[in-house]
């Protein structure tokens, strides 16, 4: 719920952000004022302004406590250093405030052509944003190999997918399909289809589908229309939204919104833009309409209504005239528009609507509340019947496998198999693997593992075995993993080539 002042005025924290961010926000403030909307900005820093005074997280207390006192974020991008340095103080924002929804639709646009106009685009790419690979758990496990852990909950996917079929609801839409790689991610993507389809039948007004992911993005090229809402995990919704938003024109156009119980964060999709910086010349309409987006969730729909109308209504307009945002008639042409003089017609144009292009009636979007207990899952049994070892080992399979089978003699586990990045090395079947010197040895109890028995491998069991491991002078190990059978099944998955 919006909260406000003493004048009724309700509290944004406004983050200019870097790159061409404050000309968006100024362009989008202006217009958001020019529609008689009240609200009272607390402009806040987060990003590469707040990384250069060696505040890591990119994101200053000020601004938290901003954000917890307002609920409500409207915000321009931040640039992040890309593949080193600080982590992206964007993600930081979307996960410290758990706005677990990134909302991201696209629609044709009057006077923006594409190879697709005339085809009447909309969609909606619904975003897990919070989990996935951007839970950001890095390591070297050895000095050349890197690991990255993709971590999906029964929790996250039951937020994200009710409220991919709530924000279809809101909008009046026919389908949701979910998007995901679970034909290879069988526990992590197939976690978010086995939710999907159990949740899907709650929402009979809705048709429902499954598609894989690469598949998805090829359907996309080919017959986008076939699509209305797509839910995602974080990784795949990043990269086809902003395939979406190339299809009605490109960044320039695409908002979106990042929901949570407690706070939302209104925002572009596109990043800070740097080659655009200062020039007064990016088109500013994917952060406005990320404005407007805003106003809906504060119940404004009427000024929100006025400016998307006023946003079509100036796109038609600037079509017959034949100028427009350097993104849509190129940059430094005699009809380019600059950023203010592109806002300044579209305050011009409030209270005009367009004749052909209709907005959308939209109605309260309810997100799904869901128990704050962190163990979301309990299972009836669970028993660990082995551990993945991953060792750091200059060996070939060959050579390694006879030496962890002496390290586990007398033990209560044995050697099942050793993977080198997901392919069995060993015992060999023949296979062709360029090894690195990180392997996975997958050790099983002697007695027991098998499904349906009830030993359990105990940590006094597991504990010798690492130390053996650890006093080798060949190998040594960075990362263990226990094998849990949970209600009877495996809760991990094969090696390739093991049986
Ligand atoms: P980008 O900033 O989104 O820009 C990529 C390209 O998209 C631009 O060169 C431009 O294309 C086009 N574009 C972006 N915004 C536009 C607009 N408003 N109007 C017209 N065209 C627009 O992506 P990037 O260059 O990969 O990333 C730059 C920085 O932004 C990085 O530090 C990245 O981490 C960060 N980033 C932040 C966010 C965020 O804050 N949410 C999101 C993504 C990236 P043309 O070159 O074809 O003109």
């Amino acid at each position: 719920m919006p909260v406000k002042d003493a004048q009724g005025r309700t509290l944004v924290t406004l983050i200019p952000g870097d790159g061409v961010g404050p000309e968006c926000i100024e362009a989008t403030r202006r217009i958001i004022e020019a529609s008689g909307v009240q609200l009272s900005f607390d402009i806040q820093h987060a990003g590469e302004s707040v990384f250069k005074k060696g505040i890591p997280s990119g994101v200053p207390q000020e601004t938290i406590d901003s954000i917890r006192k307002t609920r409500l974020v409207l915000k321009g991008p931040l640039g992040t250093p890309v593949g080193y340095g600080e982590k992206s103080a964007n993600v930081t924002l979307r996960k410290l405030f758990e706005t677990y929804a990134n909302i991201r639709p696209v629609r044709e646009l009057p006077g923006v052509k594409t190879p697709y106009s005339g085809r009447n685009l909309d969609l909606v790419v619904v975003r897990e944003n919070v989990e996935d690979l951007y839970a950001g758990i890095e390591h070297m496990q050895t000095p050349g190999v890197a690991q990255c852990l993709k971590l999906i909950s029964a929790k996250g996917c039951e937020k994200i997918v009710r409220t991919a079929f709530e924000f279809a609801r809101s909008e009046g839409r026919k389908s949701v399909a979910c998007a995901t790689k679970s034909n290879i991610m069988k526990m992590t993507e197939g976690l978010l289809k086995r939710t999907f389809e159990r949740i899907a039948p709650e929402y009979p007004d809705i048709q429902s589908w499954h598609v894989i992911i690469d598949n998805a993005a090829h359907q996309l090229v080919k017959k986008p229309e076939q699509f209305d809402v797509i839910v995602t995990t974080n990784m795949n919704g990043d990269i086809i939204s902003d395939l979406t938003s190339a299809l009605v024109g490109g960044l320039g156009f695409a908002p979106s919104a990042n929901l949570g119980n407690e706070v939302a964060i209104f925002e572009a999709v596109h990043g800070s833009a740097p080659k655009y910086a200062g020039k007064n010349c990016i088109n500013p309409t994917a952060v406005l309409l990320s404005g407007v987006a805003m106003l809906r969730y504060i119940n404004e729909f009427e000024a929100a209504q006025r400016i998307e109308q006023s946003v079509i209504y100036t796109l038609e307009q600037c079509a017959k005239e034949g100028v427009g945002t350097g993104d849509v008639v190129g940059y430094d042409k005699p009809n380019t528009l600059s950023t203010s003089a592109f806002a300044d017609r579209i305050i011009k144009n409030l209270g005009h609507k367009s004749e052909k292009y209709k907005v959308r009636d939209y109605r309260e979007i309810k997100l799904p509340k869901i128990s704050d207990e962190p163990a979301f899952v309990k299972a009836k049994s669970t028993r660990v019947v082995g551990a993945d070892i991953f060792v750091q080992a200059n060996l070939q399979p060959a050579v390694l496998g006879p030496k962890i089978e002496a390290l586990l003699e007398g033990s209560a586990l044995k050697l099942k198999m050793i993977s080198n990045r997901g392919t069995k090395v060993y015992p060999s079947a023949g296979a062709i693997t360029d090894c690195v010197d990180q392997y996975r040895c997958r050790c099983i109890l002697r007695d027991g593992a098998q499904k349906g028995a009830t030993a359990t491998l105990t940590d006094d069991q597991l504990l010798p075995v690492l130390a053996k491991f650890g006093a080798s002078k060949e190998l040594s190990w960075m990362h263990i993993e226990k094998l849990q059978e949970i209600d009877g099944s495996e809760g991990f998955t094969k090696a390739q080539g093991e049986d």
